[in-house]
């Protein structure tokens, strides 16, 4: 019998997950990446650690227009699956507080695992291929790159989305699914540092810091986030911000206001801070304000401050307005893509076009740090890989 021919745009993380789960239940499989290797971005990612998943699965660590769409393809390829998938290639999991890297440190692992499996199977992976456009034909598709066609039986939508520059991720999967007939959540940059309104970031620039930061918007609280911030000349980064940049930034870009509220003392309530600070003014009363603060932040923040009418104010709710967040090709992914309305949550299959399914990034679900993207990338892509090979 002849094998079903898979065609999967982008050997990326969902990309490679879904050759290899597709060849592994029998098709033949076909992946189309433009660079000049595969798995570019993988190898960036974790610092070139690759958090590739994490124990903990909270509630929150999806977001997107319906974000309870995860919940099937997360069930069907969990945590445990992945682990143990990649224990079978070779990735020997380091566990640093529930994050989960390879043990080599090197995320080249995982892209060079994936690929070996990927070749093993049979799975031919053609680099330089940049796919520009996809037809739907009666009995399958013909996906044209600059140089040459391909038909296949099925077709996987695996290219990412526009984030980071690493890859070369310039967002042509959100074209090719809209001429298959979806539509797209507009994209934005998503875990991504903020730029904010003020003339004195230079003075903090470079300052690492313990902090909780709070996004307001229309005065009404929107997300609160705990961590090391990284204080920039433009304004703040750092994981808590990362973490609350896609609201801000949607915020923004859908015309409402966007503001955030920084806690440098979150161990200390407002009361608690004041006394400290009478206190330590009363063992030493030789101090001023800004000599108070010596020894409780770093000495570029306490310039800050202590310019400050109400010290307590200044240290316990600095208030921020955010203008923008850092371009796309700065931030680690994107929110918005294709309408999860219009995928099977447990396929990944289209529900506009039989036979196309579209995995990872490129669908409108952006995941927490903490290896919650990959997560994604390898759940949706095992889905996609098995349906795609199973039915016709
Ligand atoms: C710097 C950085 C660090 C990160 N760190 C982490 C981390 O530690 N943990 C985590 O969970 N997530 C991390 N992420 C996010 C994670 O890498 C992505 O969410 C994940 O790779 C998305 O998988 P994907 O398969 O959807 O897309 P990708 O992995 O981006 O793969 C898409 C592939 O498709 C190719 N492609 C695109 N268009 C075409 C076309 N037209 N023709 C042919 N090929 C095409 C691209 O070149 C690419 O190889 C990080 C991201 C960045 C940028």
């Amino acid at each position: 019998m002849k094998k079903k021919h898979v065609i999967i745009v982008g050997a990326g993380a969902s990309g490679l997950m879904a050759g290899i789960m597709a060849a592994r239940n029998g098709a033949a499989v076909t992946i189309l990446e433009q660079n000049e290797k595969p798995g570019k971005k993988i190898n960036a990612t974790g610092n070139g650690r690759c958090n590739y998943t994490n124990l903990a699965m909270p509630e929150n660590a999806y977001r997107g227009e319906h974000p309870e769409f995860v919940q099937e393809a997360l069930s069907q390829f969990s945590v445990s699956d992945t682990i143990e998938f990649f224990k079978e290639l070779g990735i020997y999991p380091l566990d640093r507080k529930g994050y989960l890297y390879p043990r080599s440190g090197q995320a080249q692992s995982v892209t060079e695992v994936l690929c070996m499996e990927a070749a093993n199977l049979g799975v031919k992976i053609k680099t330089n291929e940049k796919v520009v456009s996809v037809q739907k034909k009666t009995d399958g598709f013909r996906v044209l790159t600059e140089g040459w066609h391909y038909e296949g039986d099925v077709l996987i939508l695996a290219n990412g989305s526009r984030a980071s520059a690493i890859s070369g991720s310039d967002g042509s999967g959100y074209e090719l699914a809209k001429r298959l007939g979806h539509h797209i959540v507009p994209v934005w940059p998503a875990l991504t540092a903020l730029k904010c309104k003020g003339n004195f970031f230079k003075t903090w620039s470079g300052v690492r810091t313990e902090g909780k930061i709070t996004l307001f918007s229309e005065g009404k609280p929107v997300v609160t986030e705990q961590g090391e911030l990284q204080l920039t000349d433009y304004g703040v980064s750092g994981i808590p911000v990362f973490q609350i940049s896609r609201y801000a930034v949607r915020n923004i870009k859908e015309g409402r206001d966007a503001e955030i509220i920084i806690d440098f003392m979150p161990e200390l309530s407002a009361d608690e801070f004041r006394e400290l600070l009478l206190k330590r003014k009363r063992t030493c009363p030789y101090k001023n304000d800004r000599e108070l603060l010596i020894g409780l932040f770093p000495e570029k923040l306490i310039r800050i401050f202590a310019g400050q009418k109400d010290l307590v104010r200044a240290v316990k709710s600095l208030t921020l307005t955010v203008t923008d967040s850092l371009s796309f090709a700065q931030a680690q992914v994107c929110s918005g893509g294709v309408d999860t309305r219009e995928i099977h949550s447990r396929t990944m299959e289209s529900r506009k076009c039989r036979n196309l399914y579209i995995t990872g990034e490129l669908l409108d679900i952006d995941g927490t740090c903490g290896g919650y993207n990959l997560q994604w990338a390898w759940s949706s892509g095992a889905a996609a890989g098995v349906h795609a090979a199973a039915d016709i």
